[in-house]
């Protein structure tokens, strides 16, 4: 499988890659999360735990369990994590506490490295085992939201738990607390064979746009996201709306639910009722594992935003510059570090903004071409699945090798 991916991703990385592997074989890895689907970090984990095993490391993948009260509870700890001031009580952080106990009897924690993926998890690393605080199993603390501003409460309840870890992993350096642990930066990436990225025919494009009724006789303006305030789909249509005065378009918003994210149904209906019975607006709720779909949805585009208001990564954004496709994103969280403003898209700070950039992009269809492939050469070099492999391998082999000097590894 990772030959595949030769002569499509940087050398280096796989060479790097290579070597970590000839240290790590045979030891386990095992990532835990929330959600088997929707979102980027499952997105992320359906690709990479096939590679790793395919590098001969015995990774596996644990999603925690809960119910709706206790997503209902993890929600607002993320709302709250990125600004949001939300009500808690100490009862809602032991239930919280209570269903990472209860998952811990179902969950085998016992590895060589362990890899928790935001917040939902983050307890269980008070049920870590004595003997594996010592020696050289690692816990790693991986956070994918924008955690600059969180509200205090919250933060320092949370806190708690994190500095048990060896590690953090932040995506955005302004994203890092001051914590008394190790600390890495580490971007997410897109994997360029998956359903979701891999090329597609024309054909298998133009059934996707049939299968949604989606004529192709205007340009198309795309935003594929889960429906979430933070999102701003209500933005999106409002730039729609102010770019329709002057360039007739259509504008697609589509999303998926995500078994930790109840806040979704309720956001769709508001996003629905807003759009009216505009026919150009099509508003697509597609089960999470439409990947395809959502390719071609994503190549059958000329303009694709990612108008966010807060955000951890913004993977949408990789996954429409890998499609050479002129890109709009708020500036927040890690979409500047991906829309290199001017030369691979335009970052935004309101719904003018966004309209003047899709209007640009539209009567300039060459600087719209010529900026999509500069996206796809930067998203090669940065954001491949590869190189982030490459990255979690070299922070494990050096958390278990701390204090060695690195001529002695
Ligand atoms: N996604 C999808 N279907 C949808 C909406 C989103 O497959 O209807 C995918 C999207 O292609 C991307 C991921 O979910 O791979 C979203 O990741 P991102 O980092 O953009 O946002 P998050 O949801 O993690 O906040």
């Amino acid at each position: 499988m990772i030959r595949q991916y030769s002569g499509i991703v940087p050398k280096g990385d796989l060479l790097l890659i290579q070597k970590l592997c000839d240290k790590l074989k045979g030891k386990s890895f095992i990532h835990v999360n929330s959600t088997r689907e929707g979102g980027g970090v499952a997105e992320i984990l359906q690709r990479m735990i096939p590679l790793l095993k395919d590098l001969g490391i015995d990774a596996r993948w644990e999603v925690l369990e809960g119910d709706a009260t206790f997503f209902e509870i993890t929600k607002k700890i993320h709302n709250a994590l990125q600004g949001n001031r939300e009500k808690f009580t100490k009862k809602m952080w032991e239930y919280y506490y209570e269903v990472n106990r209860k998952n811990k009897k179902n969950i085998n924690l016992n590895a060589d490295a362990v890899l928790i993926h935001d917040p939902q998890p983050a307890a269980l690393i008070d049920f870590r085992r004595k003997s594996s605080r010592s020696g050289k199993k690692i816990w790693i603390w991986r956070c994918h939201i924008d955690v600059a501003h969180p509200v205090s409460g919250v933060w320092s309840n949370l806190k708690k738990y994190i500095v048990q870890y060896n590690s953090a992993i932040f995506s955005v350096s302004k994203f890092a607390k001051s914590l008394p642990i190790d600390e890495f930066i580490v971007t997410p990436s897109i994997d360029p064979l998956s359903d979701k990225n891999r090329e597609l025919t024309d054909r298998e494009i133009n059934e996707v746009g049939e299968q949604f009724g989606i004529p192709r006789d205007k340009p198309i303006i795309l935003q594929v996201s889960r429906f979430d305030r933070f999102k701003d789909p209500i933005g999106v249509i409002n730039a729609y709306k102010i770019v329709k005065k002057y360039n007739d378009c259509r504008l697609i918003l589509a999303g998926s639910p995500a078994t930790d994210d109840p806040e979704g149904e309720a956001i769709l209906n508001e996003v629905r009722d807003y759009a009216g019975n505009d026919p150009d607006i099509h508003i697509l709720l597609l089960p999470p594992d439409k990947h395809k779909e959502i390719n071609a949805l994503q190549r059958m585009s000329d303009v694709i935003l990612q108008k966010s208001i807060k955000e951890g990564f913004g993977l949408t954004v990789s996954e429409a510059m890998w499609k050479e496709k002129p890109v709009i994103g708020g500036a927040v969280g890690g979409i500047p570090l991906q829309i290199v403003h001017g030369l691979t898209g335009f970052v935004v700070y309101s719904v003018e903004g966004a309209a003047f950039r899709i209007r640009q992009f539209l009567n300039n269809p060459d600087m719209a071409k010529r900026m999509g492939q500069e996206g796809r050469e930067y998203v090669r070099n940065n954001f491949l699945i590869t190189r982030q492999i490459r990255d979690y391998l070299s922070i494990w082999y050096c958390s278990m090798n701390k204090g060695k000097h690195v001529l002695e590894l």
